[in-house]
């Protein structure tokens, strides 16, 4: 067995010093929070650039969509806003900005002033949000990325899985009724896709499946969520967008799907989809279930006029139909 000459590592000038705690703020290690416990578990937010504000307001870096949770809650920063002074190596400043339910470090109550929180500390806002801070390789960090991102997404598709999407819609709701902006959702169902899968096998419905989805992300905006709401259901989150806008989309998206047949064994599968459209603009308080309700009522509407179509506005509503 070959013995380790510690000397000769310990004189290696590439060698990382492993005695001093990385730095915050410099070399390969990035902080970063994780919600441990609130309405986005799992998610890590970048730290890498300070001041990082946290609070319920659109504004903040860190933005949380929770009641008990202050518009401009708390900060973390390199320099106590009070004192002037500056963080030692591997920590942050964690200040409170007033908030109404507090905030703590473990049991320690976070005042103005500030606490000094490193790797490993357990914030909490309030009594329901919990946040780690952790200070991670930038090749965990991409880890970390990688895997939130494929937990709240599609095994067979790629789009994001509708427990994902169920939550975005809730947050993107809030947040353009916050904003005064409109946000329109879209409801597609493949037509006659049983008969795919019982003329042609299950394979096939899968490859449709797969490229519904692709065809349907190419017209969308980088922005835009992409869900798989059902079997052969995607739902898409359009943030400000109109009704009349989103309704023009939903059409290119129909036309798309419709000129693009998928190929299986050497033949090109004809898929056409319905879609129904509905949006914020629409209802007064903005609510979720009502938002979802018209556009499945309205994506039921295209499927009994014929499929293949779009239908934005609700014949039993005659105020939707004139405004659409
Ligand atoms: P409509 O035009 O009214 O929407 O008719 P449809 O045939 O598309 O709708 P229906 O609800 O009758 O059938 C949906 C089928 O989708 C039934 C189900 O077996 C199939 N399905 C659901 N998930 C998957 C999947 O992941 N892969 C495949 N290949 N089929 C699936
Ligand atoms: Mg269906
Ligand atoms: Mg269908």
């Amino acid at each position: 067995m070959v013995g380790l000459n510690n000397n000769s590592l310990d004189d290696d000038p590439t060698r990382e010093d492993l005695s001093r705690p990385p730095s915050a703020l410099s070399g390969p290690y990035l902080p970063r929070l994780v919600m441990m416990r609130g309405p986005d578990v799992g998610r890590a937010y970048s730290l890498a650039a300070l001041p990082a504000s946290i609070g319920r307001a659109p504004s903040n870096r860190i933005q949380i969509d929770e009641t008990e949770v202050s518009r401009r809650h708390c900060v973390l920063c390199d320099v106590a806003p009070d004192s002037g002074a500056l963080a030692p190596e591997g920590h942050l400043w964690l200040c409170d900005n007033g908030s109404t339910n507090g905030t703590w470090v473990g049991d320690v109550v976070v005042g103005r002033a500030g606490v000094l929180v490193q790797d490993g500390a357990l914030i909490r806002l309030g009594r329901g949000v919990i946040f780690k801070v952790s200070l991670v390789h930038s090749i965990e960090d991409q880890l970390h990325d990688d895997l939130y991102d494929k937990a709240a997404r599609d095994a067979l598709t790629g789009a994001y899985t509708r427990g994902y999407t169920e939550g975005r819609l809730r947050r993107d709701i809030a947040l353009a009724v916050k904003g005064g902006r409109e946000l329109s959702i879209l409801l597609i169902d493949i037509d006659f896709f049983k008969r795919v899968n019982d003329t042609l096998g299950h394979d096939a419905g899968d490859q449709v499946l797969c490229q519904v989805k692709n065809t349907l992300e190419r017209g969308l905006r980088a922005d835009d969520i992409l869900g798989r709401w059902g079997g052969e259901e995607f739902l898409v989150i359009l943030t400000d967008t109109s009704q009349s806008a989103a309704t023009a989309l939903a059409e290119r998206l129909r036309a798309s799907v419709g000129r693009t047949p998928v190929p299986y064994r050497n033949k090109g599968v004809d898929v056409t989809v319905s879609i129904g459209v509905s949006s914020t603009g629409e209802l007064p308080g903005a609510e979720l279930h009502e938002l979802f309700i018209r556009a499945d009522r309205r994506l039921y509407a295209a499927k009994a006029n014929g499929r293949n179509r779009v239908v934005a506005v609700d014949p039993a509503d005659p105020a939707a139909r004139s405004r659409a």
